[in-house]
C-alpha cells in the first residue's frame, strides 16, 4: 500500500477548513494548523457570562456550497448543522424613519418598492434579471475555477464586457432604479465582501440574485456551530486540527515546499502546503527566507486592500423580540461616507451600521430573558487612517451605542451586561491581516480573477493559497469556492502525476 501524501493547511477560516475537508476526502493526510485557540478565523466565537457572540460572518448564503463539502464523502450537512431560514433577509432603516424589509417574497418586495417609488417596480424587475445573469456567469460558472494565467482571463473577457462588469455596482443599480434609498438598498451588498459599491465591479451585484435564489440562513447555535460542524466532518474523515499553533515559516528546498515550522519549533513535513492566512502575511512573513517569494510579496504590497471594521459585541439584560435578525442602519451620507471609509484620512464622524440580533432567532445564544448582539461600523484600514485605536476605540464604541439607543434600542446603555470591541488593530494583530483589512484585497476589477493572488504558486512547487485574498474573494461562498478551485488544481496535478 502506498503511503498517503501529507498536506498542511495554515489557518482554519472557512476557506482553510473547506480545502482541508476536500484534501482529506481525496486521501491526503491533512493537518490544519491554527494560530488562535479556536477555529474559524473571522468566524471566531466569544463567550461571556452566558452570551454567545459570533465574531464575524452571520449572513449565510448559498448553503449548497457547504452541502457539497459533506456529499464529497457521502455525508449530509443536516446531520452536522441545523440551518434555519431568515426572513426578512435584512431590515434596512434610515434616520427619517423609513424602513424596508428586504424579503424574498416578490409581492411583498414590489409592494414596498411601490411605496417608496412606484416607477421603480419595473426597474427592479430588470435589475433582478441582470443580477441573475451575473450570478450564472460570475458565480455558478466561474466562482470555483482558478485563473492561473492571462489566457484564462482573456477567455472570459467578452462575457464580462457584455455584462458591463467594468462599471461599478452603484452605477448599474442607478440605471435600473431612481429612488435614493432603493439605490442604497440594492448596492450596499458589495460592502459585505469588502467592496466599495462606487468602485467595485458590477459583477458583485450578483449577490442580490444569490440571496434570492438560495435564501439567507443562520445555523442554530450560531455560525460557530457551523464551524464546529465542519471541524467535526474533517476529523471524522481522519484529519488533524492543531490550535494555538501559529506557523512561523513555510520551509522550502530548491524551490519546492517541504513543510512548515510553528512558533514553538514544531516541524510538520509535507508535500504540499496551502496557506489560508492573509496573502501578504504568507508571502511577506512566512516565506521571507524564500527568494522566489519576494516578487509576489512586493506586488501584493502595492495592491489595494479592503476597508476594516470596528465591531462591538454586547449583551443586554432584556429581550427585544421585535427586532429583526439582520438590520442595516443607513446614516445620512452614503457616497461621501463610503469614500472616506475607503480612502481615509481619518475615521468619519458619522457612520452606517450593521446590527446582528441573533437571539431573536435562537434564544440559546443569551441567558433567559436576555439578548445578544453585535454591531459593526466599516472604518478605514490602518494604511488609510493610522488611528490610535486604544484611545479612539472606547470613545467610538460609546458613540455607536448611544446612536443605537436613540434610533433602535431604548434603554440599551442601562441594560448592558457585557461589551467588548474589536478594532482594525485586532484584525492586524489577532488575524495577521495586512493593514488590519477585514476582507483582504479590495475586490476591484483589476484585482479580481487572474489579478488576485493565485490559488497555486507557479514559482514554488507545492505551495497553494486559499481564502479571501484569492479568486473569487471574500464572503463564505467566495472562500468556499476558492477552496474548490485550489483543490481542483492540487487534485488535478495529482491525477496527472
Ligand atoms: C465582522 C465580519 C462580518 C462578516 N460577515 C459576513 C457575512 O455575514 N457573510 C459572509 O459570507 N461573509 C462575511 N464576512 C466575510 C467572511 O467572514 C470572510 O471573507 C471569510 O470568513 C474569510 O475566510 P478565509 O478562509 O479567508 O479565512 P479567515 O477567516 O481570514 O481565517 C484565516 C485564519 O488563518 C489564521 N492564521 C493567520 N496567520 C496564521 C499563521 N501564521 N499560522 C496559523 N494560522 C494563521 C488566522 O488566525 C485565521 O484563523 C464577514 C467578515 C467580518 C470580518
Amino acid at each position: 500500500m502506498t503511503k498517503a501524501r501529507r498536506a498542511v493547511v495554515v489557518g482554519s477560516g472557512f476557506g482553510g477548513l473547506a480545502l482541508a475537508i476536500r484534501l482529506q476526502s481525496a486521501g491526503w493526510q491533512t493537518t490544519l494548523l491554527e494560530k488562535r485557540d479556536k477555529p474559524g478565523g473571522r468566524a471566531y466565537v466569544y463567550q461571556d457570562q452566558g452570551f454567545t457572540f459570533d465574531a464575524g460572518p452571520t449572513v449565510i448564503t448559498d448553503p449548497t456550497c457547504l452541502e457539497e463539502l459533506f456529499t464529497l464523502s457521502g455525508r449530509r450537512l443536516a446531520d452536522y448543522v441545523d440551518l434555519v431560514p431568515i426572513a426578512p433577509f435584512y431590515q434596512l432603516r434610515w434616520e427619517d424613519g423609513t424602513v424596508f424589509d428586504y424579503a424574498n417574497d416578490q409581492a411583498d418586495l414590489d409592494r414596498q418598492i411601490r411605496a417608496l417609488s412606484p416607477g421603480d417596480v419595473e426597474g427592479y424587475g430588470r435589475f433582478l434579471k441582470y443580477s441573475e445573469a451575473l450570478l450564472e456567469q460570475g458565480y455558478v460558472k466561474l466562482g470555483h475555477v482558478p485563473f492561473p494565467d492571462f489566457r484564462s482571463m482573456i477567455r472570459v473577457a467578452p462575457e464580462l464586457v457584455r455584462l458591463e462588469s467594468y462599471r461599478s455596482v452603484y452605477s448599474k443599480v442607478a440605471q435600473f432604479v431612481q429612488n435614493d434609498y432603493l439605490r442604497q438598498a440594492f448596492s450596499f451588498h458589495s460592502l459585505l465582501v469588502g467592496g466599495n459599491p462606487f468602485e467595485t465591479s458590477a459583477i458583485y451585484a450578483l449577490i442580490h440574485a444569490l440571496e434570492r435564489r438560495w435564501g439567507v440562513w443562520f445555523p442554530r447555535g450560531g455560525t460557530g456551530a457551523l464551524i464546529q460542524g465542519l471541524v467535526r466532518l474533517f476529523t471524522d474523515l481522519g484529519g488533524t486540527v492543531k490550535l494555538n499553533a501559529p506557523v512561523e515559516r513555510i520551509e522550502t528546498a530548491n524551490g519546492k515546499v517541504t513543510g512548515v515550522v510553528t512558533a514553538a519549533g514544531e516541524q510538520f513535513p509535507a508535500e504540499i502546503v496551502a496557506s489560508n492566512a492573509d496573502v501578504m502575511h504568507t508571502y511577506g512573513k512566512l516565506l521571507q527566507a524564500e527568494p522566489r517569494a519576494a516578487a509576489t510579496a512586493a506586488s501584493l504590497k502595492r495592491k489595494r486592500y479592503s476597508m476594516s471594521l470596528f465591531v462591538i459585541y454586547f449583551g443586554l439584560k432584556r429581550e427585544h423580540p421585535d427586532l429583526k435578525h439582520h438590520i442595516v442602519l443607513f446614516g445620512q451620507r452614503y457616497r461621501e461616507l463610503i469614500r472616506e471609509i475607503f480612502k481615509g484620512p481619518a475615521v468619519p464622524e458619522d457612520f452606517s451600521l450593521y446590527l446582528h440580533a441573533p437571539s431573536v432567532t435562537d434564544p440559546s445564544l443569551a441567558p433567559p430573558g436576555s439578548s445578544a448582539y453585535y454591531v459593526l461600523s466599516p472604518v478605514p484600514h490602518l494604511g488609510s487612517a493610522d488611528v490610535d485605536w486604544a484611545t479612539l476605540g472606547p470613545i467610538y464604541r460609546d458613540r455607536i451605542l448611544a446612536y443605537l439607543e436613540k434610533y433602535l434600542i431604548p434603554g440599551l446603555q442601562d441594560d448592558l451586561v457585557t461589551c467588548r470591541i474589536f478594532t482594525p488593530v485586532d484584525f492586524r494583530d489577532e488575524l495577521n491581516a495586512h493593514l488590519g483589512s477585514a476582507f483582504s484585497l479590495e475586490p476591484v476589477l483589476w484585482q479580481s480573477a487572474y489579478f488576485r493572488a493565485h490559488n497555486e504558486d507557479k514559482r514554488i512547487e507545492g505551495l497553494y493559497l486559499v481564502g479571501a485574498g484569492t479568486h473569487p474573494g471574500a464572503g463564505i461562498p467566495g472562500v468556499v469556492g476558492s477552496a474548490k478551485a485550489t483543490a481542483g488544481v492540487i487534485l488535478g496535478a495529482q491525477q496527472a502525476a
